[in-house]
């Protein structure tokens, strides 16, 4: 399903396809292989791709892994995996580093032009030279070495006589610019560590602002879509492509980011919480990443649909997390079979249902569509229900289970609680009730009314299974701003339980859905699930106040 709503990109794409200005357009994907992707990656690389779709043109996934200290090859194939997942095919899979040498002579083109010089300034002090918004910069004092000694210090730099920090190359630029990027930027530096791609052959690696035009001019790139926070380093961008006579002319346009609430979704706060084990991984189903969203069931299809819906904007907002799970819901109400969970097991005995016989009731795989069929459920005189649907001393309005009323089980029969049998210390351990043979479901019977309707399985034949039952990650509602975000993690995101599913439940795969009545959509988790155990993640549950 293409997305033909109209967006400002859009818009500057249309405009230079009926200038000329390109034939064909254009766009990458460039994540950096330092985490696993997140839902906030989802929406670019939707963004991109569709572009070039809608207009005939190409996407390329590019590593942008010109940093070796937080960049592995763990997080390139992960990255891989789901732009796949999500449905989309590059045409070209690049790497940054693969330039490393193409952008070495740039660089030194900007020397031999006077552009660039080797700065021997400390970090600190570059920072401090800068000068700030309202106080213009001051120059290096290494600024006006000559051609011929940013030269040589360039290449000893490469060969490795200095260590990190000691020195950097600079774009000699304007130090009294309003806009600080445009103020003498760091354009390569030192650094003595293996990459994941190019091993130990550099010791200086560029930077983002430098690397990245150069990049998108080299893959023949139209329109760079890239963040907000990029605005103003726009100039800095062009003046690059310009410098180094690139002989493309890639547009850097920038969109609002994607911000959810209740999470976090940086990669370095990602990884925190995944190396302190606030989480079971990078692929934990409460995570945003897109591989812990996968693990708990989502689909691309209400990913997709979910980030076309939040459109591109020029200013940054933040969504609710709700507006996610609106549009898993909407993707699963006809896709996932419905069927019966008892999450919190309590053992009802129907006394008056014959020893050892066993009756199977027909149920609708899924009301709203009459395509996924019907399946039988075995229905015998033990049966589990939910310990929540039975109360001794129920407060007014209670319409489920109390001694002396009755309710309806879901596809069966009406039965009414006759005794309550406790263990000595007076907890409740089964109870025992009574059908009525005419009430069965489906017969039509209209002799009396009941309110309660709940859900059930039956003891002898249900299977064991484990449910997972998750809560936001972060607590949003603190204000306190002095916080860190790992003193906002919910202490209470997982809640495990054992209960039973029904019978039929036995083949699943991993990844099935479902939707279990009352309870909500879920799915069969893939890496806790074995031969001998079921364990089921919930999605979501089944009812919000949140509106479109
Ligand atoms: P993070 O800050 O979460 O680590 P990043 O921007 O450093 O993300 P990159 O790997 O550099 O991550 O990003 C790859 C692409 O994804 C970039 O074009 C970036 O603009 C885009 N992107 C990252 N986060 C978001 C987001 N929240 N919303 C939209 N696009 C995003
Ligand atoms: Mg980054
Ligand atoms: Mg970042």
């Amino acid at each position: 399903k293409k997305n033909t709503s109209s967006n400002f990109i859009k818009n500057i794409i249309i405009k230079d396809l009926e200038s000329g200005k390109y034939k064909e357009i254009v766009t990458r994907f460039p994540p950096e292989p330092n985490g696993y992707l997140h839902i906030g990656h989802a929406k670019s690389i939707c963004l991109n791709f569709d572009l070039a779709d809608e207009f005939n043109g190409k996407t390329y996934l590019r590593f942008d892994d010109t940093n070796p200290l937080k960049e592995d090859i763990e997080y390139v194939e992960s990255i891989k995996e789901d732009v796949k997942w999500l449905g989309y095919e590059w045409d070209g899979l690049y790497f940054a580093s693969d330039y490393f040498e193409e952008m070495y002579r740039r660089a030194v083109l900007l020397i031999k032009k006077g552009k660039a010089y080797v700065c021997d300034l400390s970090p600190e002090e570059i920072k401090e030279y800068r000068g700030t918004l309202t106080e213009p910069g001051k120059e290096s004092p290494y600024r006006n070495r000559s051609v011929e000694e940013n030269l040589d210090l360039f290449e000893r730099m490469r060969k490795g006589e200095f260590k990190e920090g000691e020195k950097v190359l600079r774009a000699k630029i304007d130090m009294a610019s309003p806009n600080l990027n445009m103020r003498d930027p760091v354009i390569y530096r030192i650094s003595h560590s293996k990459h994941h791609n190019t091993g130990d052959k550099w010791c200086i690696y560029p930077m983002y602002d430098f690397a990245h035009p150069i990049e998108d001019a080299i893959e023949g790139v139209t329109h760079s879509i890239c963040t907000l926070e990029f605005e103003d380093h726009r100039p800095l961008y062009e003046w690059v492509i310009r410098e180094c006579e690139m002989e493309n002319q890639p547009k850097q346009i920038e969109f609002a980011r994607l911000n959810l609430t209740n999470t976090v979704m940086s990669k370095r706060k990602l990884k925190q919480l995944v190396d302190e084990k606030y989480v079971d991984g990078w692929d934990d189903p409460r995570m945003p990443t897109i591989s812990g969203l996968r693990r708990r069931g989502y689909t691309k299809e209400a990913i997709r649909n979910f980030v076309r819906a939040v459109g591109v904007a020029k200013s940054n907002s933040v969504v609710d997390y709700r507006m996610l799970e609106h549009f898993i819901r909407e993707d699963l109400k006809l896709k996932a079979p419905r069927t019966m969970a008892v999450l919190r097991p309590l053992k009802v005995i129907i006394t008056n249902y014959p020893e050892g016989q066993v009756e199977m009731l027909e149920a609708d795989n899924n009301p709203e569509n009459p395509e996924m069929g019907k399946r039988l459920i075995p229905f015998s005189r033990e049966i589990y229900i939910e310990q929540e649907d039975f109360m001794e001393n129920p407060p007014k309005k209670y319409f489920r289970l109390f001694p002396g009323n009755e309710v309806r089980l879901k596809h069966a029969y009406f039965i009414k609680c006759n005794e309550v049998i406790k263990d000595e210390n007076g907890n409740i351990i089964e109870l025992h009730c009574t059908y009525d043979p005419e009430t069965k479901s489906g017969t039509g019977f209209t002799g009396r009314k009941v309110k309660g309707t709940i859900h059930w399985v039956d003891a002898k034949h249900a299977i064991p299974a484990e449910f997972r039952l998750y809560d936001y990650l972060i607590l949003d509602e603190d204000e306190d701003e002095g916080k860190s975000f790992l003193d906002k993690v919910n202490p209470n995101s997982l809640e495990i339980l054992q209960g039973f599913v029904e019978p039929n439940m036995k083949d699943v795969k991993p990844y099935d859905r479902f939707q279990f009545f009352r309870h909500g959509y879920f799915s069969v988790d893939p890496k806790y699930t074995t031969k001998d155990k079921l364990v089921f993640n919930r999605i979501v549950s089944l009812k919000s106040s949140f509106k479109l």
